[in-house]
């Protein structure tokens, strides 16, 4: 039994085979093979050892040819031996165990590079031969696989991922109904592979150093997204404690929900309150729906895109935001436009870029690609006229590129104008708040954005220069953090005075850690992963606003994001001591 550490993502407890997705995409297919195809196994892998040491034999000539004395021909050569020493073992497993080959390479494999990593290596030699053990990893896997062509097909049985990191287009394209939970070495708290997976309900942990080293395709896993904790091969007593809190965790998730649903958004002194729910993909709404949500705070379009070749057309998009639409009739949709760029490299073909981050994403991208941007515009004008749609823009910095957007919108009203179609002419126009200079400057975008929207997973990592991705510093992605919490309390407090409405997108909208907190400073529309409402309702329903006015004073007299932590757990645990 191994029990390893990470950053708790999405929340809940599961328990099952791990399923490993390296960066090839080479999946590792379940363990156990029946008894009576273990010779058929046997002969299978025999038959990729010898494609491989054949293919390392052709490569060897190869460079023999071209460089007689070099160093890679002598690698080779070494790979082949690798490769030859693996046989014994590898059969054994197969055998004693009913490994499948590919496990059993995997495994065997695996063990070895746990050995050579885990010495001090001052002269970089163990990293070496890793990667020669590595490749020859690979080639044994890909001569397995060619000749098990199903096995690339996916998941077949449900499974936990387990993923040096996973791109959100990686995430989205899984097989969900075989998704018990994800674990990456990769990633933060607002990663959007963290951030789909808790708008699925997947538990997931993120930010284990080594993970796809140390667990091998098929070991027995336990994945608490709760506390961020990965067991790999857990004893019997494990196993049995984890499956109560497993069914606990799901009780619990189903009793708030139900509790929650029918009882009206308000504080306990009777102050409305409006909950939204942040969805990925249209037919998340009716998800929405059912755990209470009052609308569409923040419908995060880019996931449209899943292939970047075949970008979706204006009717595909119309569909999509009218059926949302219907799905809230006389609520508000808030139609995010597309916000591509950074770790949403969803349309390919955009340069590399030194910072993506700091780069060319959001509002930005689309100024440069008007006829991405010109398409969205017109279907979301279009189905502006099926409901209370509201649009968006994202990663605005300044009051000009809201002018610039806004000058398009109406260069595009005009030409649906001249086609005789339909559009709502007082569509709210919007933008989010996720830049410091927007921040600071709240004030001044209020002069021409209708309404705003906190995106705190970006606005934290560009207050703290942090990147959202990297887990080598995720501690200092702070929300907790009293420049943050001054920050979001000067926009709330911009958005009063100009009277426009300010909602809040990011995750720390769905955390219930900061829900009377929020409400204490005056925001009064939270937009959150559909999941969460039932637990930020709850908060909501036992305080009242003064209640919430001093717990957001006393959060700001603290120093430092740990205290503020303490405090606030501190206060929420009296409210929810399941969550804790
Ligand atoms: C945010 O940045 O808080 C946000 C909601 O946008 P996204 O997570 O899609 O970047
Ligand atoms: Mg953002």
């Amino acid at each position: 039994m191994q029990i390893l550490k990470g950053t708790p993502v999405s929340p809940g407890i599961v328990i099952g085979e791990a399923f490993l997705l390296d960066l090839e995409e080479y999946r590792m297919p379940r363990r156990a093979v029946v008894p009576e195809h273990i010779e058929a196994e046997v002969a299978r892998f025999q038959s990729a050892i010898d494609k491989v040491v054949a293919e390392i034999t052709e490569d060897v000539k190869r460079l023999a040819a071209a460089m007689p004395e070099d160093d890679l021909h002598k690698i080779f050569e070494g790979h082949i031996a690798i490769a030859q020493d693996l046989v014994v073992s590898v059969i054994d497993s197969i055998r004693k165990y009913r490994f499948t080959p590919e496990h059993a390479v995997s495994k065997k494999i695996r063990t070895i590079v746990k050995q050579l990593t885990s010495r001090d290596d001052p002269g970089g030699f163990a990293a070496r031969i890793v990667a020669d053990f590595t490749d020859v990893e690979k080639r044994l896997l890909r001569a397995l696989f060619g000749q098990r062509e199903q096995s690339h097909n996916g998941v077949h049985q449900k499974s936990v991922i387990f993923a040096r990191d996973l791109t959100p287009s990686q995430t989205i394209s899984l097989d969900r109904s075989k998704i018990l939970g994800f674990v990456t070495e990769g990633g933060g708290r607002t990663s959007h592979t963290a951030i789909l997976a808790r708008a699925q309900g997947i538990p997931a942990v993120v930010g284990i150093e080594n993970v796809t080293r140390d667990v091998s395709g098929g070991d027995m896993v336990i994945v608490d997204g709760t506390k961020g904790i990965v067991i790999v091969e857990p004893d019997e007593e494990t196993l049995r404690k984890y499956r109560t809190l497993e069914k606990n965790f799901i009780q619990f998730e189903r009793r708030t929900a139900e509790e929650m649903r029918t009882q009206p958004s308000e504080t306990r002194d009777g102050i409305a309150v409006s909950l939204l729910a942040n969805i990925e993909l249209a037919e998340e709404a009716e998800n929405a729906k059912d755990y209470g949500a009052g609308g569409i705070g923040l419908f995060r379009t880019e996931f449209l895109y899943t292939d970047p070749r075949n970008p979706p057309g204006e009717k595909q998009q119309f569909d999509a935001y009218v059926s949302v639409l219907k799905a809230f009739p006389g609520r508000p949709v808030t139609i995010r436009a597309l916000d591509i760029g950074a770790d949403k490299d969803l349309i390919g073909g955009t340069a590399p870029e030194r910072n993506p981050f700091l780069g060319c994403r959001g509002i930005r991208l689309l100024f440069d690609r008007m006829d991405l941007f010109r398409t969205q515009l017109r279907a979301i004008l279009r189905a502006s006229s099926f409901g209370k749609l509201r649009l968006m823009f994202p990663m605005v910095s300044t009051v000009e590129e809201i002018k610039q957007a806004k000058a398009i919108v109406a260069d595009v009203r005009e030409e649906l104008d001249g086609e005789g179609k339909t559009f709502d002419p007082e569509m709210p126009i919007g933008i989010m708040i996720e830049v410091p200079s927007a921040a600071i400057a709240a004030d001044i975008l209020c002069t021409e954005a209708d309404f705003l929207s906190i995106g705190t997973n970006d606005l934290v990592q560009y207050v703290m220069a942090v990147d959202r991705m990297n887990e080598k510093i995720s501690s200092l992605y702070q929300p907790a953090n009293p420049a943050v919490l001054r920050l979001l309390r000067s926009v709330i407090d911009a958005g009063a005075r100009a009277e426009r409405p300010v909602s809040m997108c990011g995750e720390m909208s769905g955390d219930p850690l900061f829900t009377a907190l929020l409400l204490g400073f005056g925001l009064r529309s939270f937009s959150a992963v559909p999941s969460a409402l039932p637990e930020v309702k709850k908060v909501l329903r036992s305080v009242t606003v003064p209640e919430a006015k001093q717990i957001a004073q006393d959060a700001l007299a603290l120093t430092d994001a740990h205290q503020v932590t303490e405090f606030l757990t501190e206060k929420t645990k009296r409210i929810i001591p399941e969550l804790f």
